[in-house]
């Protein structure tokens, strides 16, 4: 063979394989991540020993983060430590809790994604996430309400059912969803977190914002000038949230969940976190 023609080949050789082994890499890659993706939640938590937990850093109460510690703090963060305790307990592998941020808009992506193997991030159990993510039995139980700037004149969400009111709340919420029943001629702005939801509010950019009624007495809290009106008008039991077909994990959840219950350590986090909130009955919430 001549010399230029040995040297075409080598090239197109050489270029054949560095292909190959970019497809073969990507392939690898694409293998990896789907094989985290459909791995056992509970066989990987006790492999790894850790529980890497999804939860808000937004939401005063529930998930809200300590900005001197760096740690996010509140009631669903409790009850993720209290069960990954339990759930060491029930399998006999030290496992520990590690946090994730997340928001109304992102948890299910990332439990999607295999960044975190579970949430406990006030989401309500609705029968359109039970198609593509798991539930635990019910851990607590909230409602939609409404927050306004005191003496606004705003007494329920009927006040606000016409063309001149916009509501504020967060995407990937359902309250932003839930909204549109109750008061169908209302503008919606929905924004990317509770903080920047109560910032809207206080510039005026909404008459009220809409969410469950413990996360807004949580902000309640730190902006004395707004208060909860109207009672509530849906229910929300809120649920730990796996991906789906999580079975084992779920079973492990709902014994560890019972567990916490009976034992007392459900009604001291209730108490923890919602006997001093005004407005609030605490102890309506107990189990
Ligand atoms: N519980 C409602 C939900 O799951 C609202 C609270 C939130 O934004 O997380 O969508």
């Amino acid at each position: 063979m001549e010399k230029a023609k040995k040297r075409k080949i080598g090239i197109i050789a050489s270029v054949l394989l560095t292909i190959l082994i970019i497809f073969g890499a990507i392939f690898a890659t694409a293998v990896a991540a789907t094989n985290a993706r459909h791995e056992d939640t509970w066989k990987r938590v006790q492999r790894l020993g850790i529980i890497r937990w999804g939860v808000k850093a937004d939401t005063r109460l529930f998930g809200l983060m300590n900005t001197k510690t760096a740690e996010p703090e509140g009631f669903d963060v409790d009850i993720a430590k209290a069960l990954t305790i339990q759930m060491s307990r029930q399998s006999g592998v030290p496992m520990q809790a590690d946090f994730t941020v997340v928001t109304s808009n992102t948890r299910i992506q990332l439990l999607k994604n295999a960044n975190i193997d579970g949430f406990i991030a006030t989401a309500t159990i609705t029968p359109e996430r039970e198609k593509i993510i798991d539930f635990s039995d019910s851990y607590f139980r909230a409602g939609q309400s409404i927050l306004v700037r005191r003496n606004s004149g705003i007494h329920s969400i009927r006040d606000l059912n016409n063309s001149r009111s916009t509501i504020i709340g967060v995407v990937g919420s359902n309250s932003v969803i839930n909204v549109r029943k109750f008061a169908p001629k209302a503008h919606i702005l929905a924004l990317g977190d509770y903080g920047q939801a109560m910032a809207a509010l206080r510039a005026g950019q909404g008459q009220a914002l809409t969410t469950d009624n413990g996360i807004l007495y949580g902000l309640a809290t730190e902006n004395p000038n707004y208060t909860v009106v109207g009672g509530t008008f849906t229910t929300e039991p809120y649920g730990i949230a796996y991906d789906n077909s999580q079975t084992e994990m779920v079973k492990q959840t709902n014994r560890a969940l019972k567990t916490i219950i009976a034992n007392g350590t459900y009604n001291r986090l209730i108490r923890k976190w919602f006997s001093n909130v005004p407005g609030l009955n605490w102890r309506t919430l107990e189990k």
